[in-house]
């Protein structure tokens, strides 16, 4: 299911278990996470919905490298890829990157205007993501969750939106 959330912002959901995807339009076509492999078809068909295949997409970023938000990464072999290793290269002035470890080690929120995508660090209704797998951080997420707070944003765009 595709939710417009800006004129050049899309949701993407899916109906089996697996992150959102996110499409922002800015002068390449920018993917935030990639959903779960069993969502991969309704991926592809939200996209060419958008008048897209996956070879259009110019830049994938990763909230983190959790399965259900970098299981399609294969499909987009022509975007360049970041994460919280390479995040600094990211060449898109229009983004500000914040490091949000906690959920992982390796957790970022990406904020675009007035819109926090922040991955499993935090969900609607006050939801923050878990701290029980590997690289979870209980005191670390408090501390990133804090960082977020400062944040002027008005749309929030987690990773998982039911
Ligand atoms: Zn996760």
């Amino acid at each position: 299911m595709i939710n417009k959330i800006k004129d050049n912002v899309f949701q993407f959901c899916f109906k089996q278990f697996g992150s959102c995807v996110y499409l922002i339009k800015l002068n390449k076509n920018i993917l935030i996470d990639t959903g779960s492999k069993s969502n991969e078809s309704e991926l592809l068909d939200n996209l060419k919905e958008l008048g897209l295949d996956a070879s259009d997409i110019n830049t994938v970023i990763l909230t983190h490298t959790h399965y259900d938000h970098n299981g399609n990464i294969d499909l987009f072999d022509k975007a360049e890829v970041y994460d919280y290793e390479n995040i600094s290269d990211l060449d898109v002035p229009e983004f500000k990157i914040i490091k949000t470890p906690g959920h992982t080690e390796d957790s970022i929120c990406i904020l675009y205007k007035d819109i926090l995508f922040s991955g499993d660090t935090i969900f609607h209704k006050g939801g923050r993501g878990r701290t029980d797998l590997a690289g979870g951080s209980e005191r670390e997420i408090l501390d990133s969750i804090k960082r977020l707070e400062k944040i002027d944003y008005n749309i929030l765009c987690p990773g998982h939106d039911d």
